[in-house]
């Protein structure tokens, strides 16, 4: 058997591997580096195997819906990687000449198989939770007489809506553990002393009557962020507010969570809508806000929507505040120097930062501590350490590497399993 690396290695983004035996051929995800030119990926699959609806482990199916492919995932999973190709279509085609259409996106739904487990020839496949975000799985697959086991991305604390990955569900001592990196060399605070930090900024800012800017994405993290910040103001924690979310695909994702609740954590499981919020409202345009508010919106990093208009808007302001929570911006997003330099600047237009700018790391991955407990637990005679830079890896490596044979692949690096 042989696992090839076709993305993802030593970087974060377009994640995708190949597993080959002499009977079946299959990918594991199938991803987009953000930014840069599509690469081409093989398309002589048996099966594509997806572990969750993030584009930089789904973004290149497109490719595929010419192909009727057999792409197997949770149905949040397929619901929502069609809603983003979807999405993605849209945007490329107002770009300029893109060789896709609606109807390809469409394809990929179609083509795509909800289950948990697959048997293909000679190779059997199990998908278990992953934590992460809602759907995520970890793929188990046994062929040959060896087990292999792949995170994809993962998570094994248990966030406000979301439980973590149950390690003792996973296959015990797989010949090869594929893990995520992301977070390799680095320990963060407890999640618990990041939510209080998070609060008391918002209340802080609240008692100012500021305005709070809330950049997220579309899946998992706005209702995530949503359903906290409502919970916090039902049970008395933060005072009535304007709250809003401003984004059409979170707010269709609201949906496909209520009725995808057996996914969840159970004090979510109990309720009846749970991401129908209480004291959080939908809003379809930045113009319907009434100030002082808190608005959650779309895009995550602040290039465009409705975060890059209230960026320029609120920033200027002290009394206002921009919370980040997500650990990683791109160089061009305007939220890194906002946060770093005290400015930004928008086609040649600067834009002076008075607002706080703050980065609370609420992440959806596993961090140093967790990954090194999924090694030790699973007990794996080799480990191979995908999606992250080559430093965090590196720092995990040295960790985990008296327990394993750790390897870092490079990019087209072929392992012999
Ligand atoms: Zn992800």
């Amino acid at each position: 058997m042989e696992i090839k690396i076709l993305g993802g290695a030593r970087e974060v983004g377009g994640s995708c591997l190949s597993v080959e035996t002499d009977s079946c051929k299959i990918a594991l995800d199938y991803g987009i580096k953000l930014d840069s030119e599509p690469k081409k990926l093989p398309t002589d699959f048996d099966a594509v195997i997806i572990s969750h609806a993030h584009l930089d482990h789904t973004g290149s199916l497109l490719s595929l819906s010419k192909h009727n492919p057999t792409i197997v995932g949770s149905e949040i999973t397929r619901d929502v990687t069609v809603d983003l190709l979807h999405d993605m279509v849209k945007i490329q085609n107002e770009k300029g000449v893109f060789d896709y259409e609606a109807h390809h996106a469409d394809k990929i739904g179609q083509c795509w198989w909800a289950r948990d487990a697959i048997a293909l020839s000679g190779m059997k496949i199990n998908l278990q939770p992953a934590g992460h975000v809602a759907g995520a799985k970890v793929t188990s697959l046994e062929a040959e007489g060896k087990t292999i086991v792949y995170t994809g991305d993962i998570c094994t604390h248990d966030t406000e809506i979301l439980r973590g990955c149950k390690l003792q569900a996973l296959p015990k001592k797989p010949d090869v553990l594929i893990t995520e990196s992301t977070y390799g060399g680095k320990v963060r605070p407890a999640r618990q002393q990041l939510l209080d930090e998070f609060m008391e900024d918002l209340l802080r800012t609240m008692d100012n009557r500021g305005n709070v800017l809330i950049p997220t994405f579309a899946f998992h993290r706005s209702q995530e962020m949503a359903k906290r910040i409502d919970t916090a103001i039902a049970n008395g924690y933060l005072p009535r507010y304007n709250v809003y979310t401003i984004s059409n695909l979170a707010h269709k994702i609201n949906s496909y969570f209520n009725h995808n609740k057996q996914l969840f954590t159970k004090e979510i499981r109990q309720q009846k809508t749970p991401f129908n919020y209480r004291h959080v409202k939908h809003l379809y345009r930045t113009a319907q806000i009434e100030e002082p508010a808190i608005v959650i919106c779309t895009s995550g990093f602040g290039h465009a929507g409705a975060s890059l208009h209230l960026l320029k808007e609120w920033a200027g302001d002290e009394r206002n505040a921009v919370i980040l929570t997500s650990g990683y911006l791109p160089p061009d997003s305007p939220l890194k120097t906002a946060k770093e330099e005290g400015f930004f600047k928008i086609d040649e237009e600067t834009f002076s930062v008075k607002a706080l700018v703050k980065q609370i790391e609420l992440s959806g991955h596993a961090d140093q501590n967790e990954l090194v407990e999924i090694v030790s637990k699973l007990k794996p005679t080799r480990t191979v350490l995908v999606h992250g830079d080559l430093e965090q890896a590196e720092l995990l490596a040295e960790r985990i590497g008296e327990m394993t044979d750790v390897c870092i692949p490079q990019q087209d690096e072929v392992i012999d399993v």
